[in-house]
């Protein structure tokens, strides 16, 4: 029998990449996001891979529906060895502009349903004996960025979240670890590209190097498969003594 993976966020970006790497290493694939065509993303990476495959658009603002995804997926596939926390949002304002909604739903999205899903899928994974929660954090999980208040707040919160789960699920065989890429180019950067460019009045290639990149050392996106990578390391068999860390992918950002 295969392992299992559920990936929230893979029908777009980096949760995408990272559930191809998965396909083409033999793992089922719970897809999971908001995109129209989620549910031909899963069957055509399934097909191609000769793997299971299935789709849900649980909506992660909903902690009703984060419990029914986890529920439905052991339903499906029998298990859960893999739960990938990767799906969430970004917004940008002053910190006195900043609207009170967009705070809730920053922390909704990408904090609290990270520990909803965890606790939702803990007991089958202490059943079973194995468990690989790999959440995908931010290098403004360790570092701070002006206008980003909530999202770094998540994100630190998410590695926080890490350490504890790493605690308990130490003699259990679950681990849990964090991912903290620097700047990745998928659909949610290339929009902040967009709207950078406009409030900066530069082109967008002057937006990726003298604002976007201008904290990593190395002048260049992080590849989306060094981080799915990165995540199927994690999620190994033998990396049972890897947990409660956050592994930092950052173009050296944090090495300053
Ligand atoms: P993306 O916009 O390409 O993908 C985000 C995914 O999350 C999509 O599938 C979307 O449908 C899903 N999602 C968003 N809101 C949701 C909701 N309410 N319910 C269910 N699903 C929802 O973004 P990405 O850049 O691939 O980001 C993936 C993760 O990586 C995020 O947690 C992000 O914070 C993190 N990250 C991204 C970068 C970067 O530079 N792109 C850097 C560091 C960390």
């Amino acid at each position: 029998m295969n392992r299992v993976a559920l990936i929230t966020g893979s029908t777009s970006g980096i949760g995408k990449s990272i559930a191809i790497a998965f396909a083409e290493a033999g793992y089922d694939i719970m897809f999971h996001g908001l995109e129209k065509n989620g549910s031909e993303i899963a069957s055509k990476i399934g097909e191609e891979n000769s793997v299971r495959t299935n789709f849900s658009n649980a909506n992660l603002k909903d902690q009703e529906a984060i419990n029914e995804l986890i529920a439905t997926t052991i339903n499906e596939f029998g298990k859960i060895d893999i739960l990938v926390n990767n799906a969430g949002i970004q917004y940008v304002s002053k910190v006195e502009e900043f609207p009170l909604d967009k705070w809730n739903d920053i922390i909704a999205i990408n904090l609290s349903s990270v520990f909803v899903a965890s606790r939702a899928v803990w007991p089958s994974m202490k059943n079973n004996r194995f468990g690989r929660i790999i959440n995908i954090s931010s290098v403004h999980g360790i570092r701070a960025s002006e206008y980003k208040s909530a999202y770094v707040s998540a994100k630190h919160g998410v590695i926080g979240l890490t350490k504890v789960l790493g605690l308990e699920g130490a003699g259990h065989n679950i681990t849990c670890n964090a991912i903290c890429p620097g700047y990745v180019k998928t659909p949610l950067v290339e929009g902040q590209i967009k709207d950078q460019a406009k409030a900066h009045s530069l082109t967008e290639e002057e937006v990726v190097k003298q604002v976007m990149l201008k904290k990593q050392a190395v002048k260049e996106f992080i590849p989306e498969k060094k981080i799915a990578e990165l995540a199927l390391f994690l999620a190994k068999e033998d990396s049972s003594a890897i947990t409660g860390s956050a592994y930092v992918l950052d173009g050296g950002w944090s090495a300053q």
